[in-house]
């Protein structure tokens, strides 16, 4: 399992290619966000550029979420890929910075955590309202929907009794 990679031993030549999975404790979710997780493959290919490097890979695994709706635990695949540019902080530019670029990473470490990599793709690639699945809506909207013919039935209801103690 590799997991730090030095950028020096990287030419344009040849790119770094690295295939590796990792497992719950490295990658040290929060608990509050994810309940649980399988152990994340990484495929990633770093090329060398005239300035900095491009990194760009995939990710695949499986969390366990709480569904925001109803909070039964299930489980949401995660299958993503992403490409950034890791440039040294010598290139930040006003520009970037003001328009906050996200396919640009500055950074003048020689190692990267590939860890960090997996990590961070997960949160990218992570629901922002996570749902246990269409169900959970729809029996919402079912419920929502029951109560409204509730109060209907018990407005004729009214009425009926009304009707009926005018023919005594
Ligand atoms: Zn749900």
């Amino acid at each position: 399992m590799k997991r730090y990679v030095n950028l020096r031993e990287i030419t344009v030549k040849e790119p770094l290619k690295v295939d590796t999975e990792f497992g719950e404790k490295l990658l040290d979710l929060p608990a509050e966000e994810v309940v649980r997780a399988t152990p994340f493959s990484l495929h990633v290919e770093i090329h060398k550029r005239a300035v900095g490097y491009n990194v760009r890979g995939q990710i695949k695994g499986t969390v366990t979420l709480r569904c925001s709706r109803c909070d039964r635990e299930y489980q949401e695949k995660i299958d993503g890929s992403f490409s950034f540019d890791l440039l040294p902080t010598s290139e930040i530019t006003e520009g970037q910075i003001k328009h906050g670029e996200l396919d640009v990473k500055f950074s003048d470490e020689d190692v990267v955590d590939l860890a960090d990599v997996v990590r961070e793709q997960i949160f990218l690639n992570l629901p922002v309202k996570p749902l246990c699945g269409e169900k959970c809506e729809l029996e919402d909207y079912k419920e929502w929907n029951g109560e409204e013919k509730d109060e209907r039935w018990s407005k004729l209801k009214q009425l009926k009794e009304k009707l009926d103690r005018k023919e005594k």
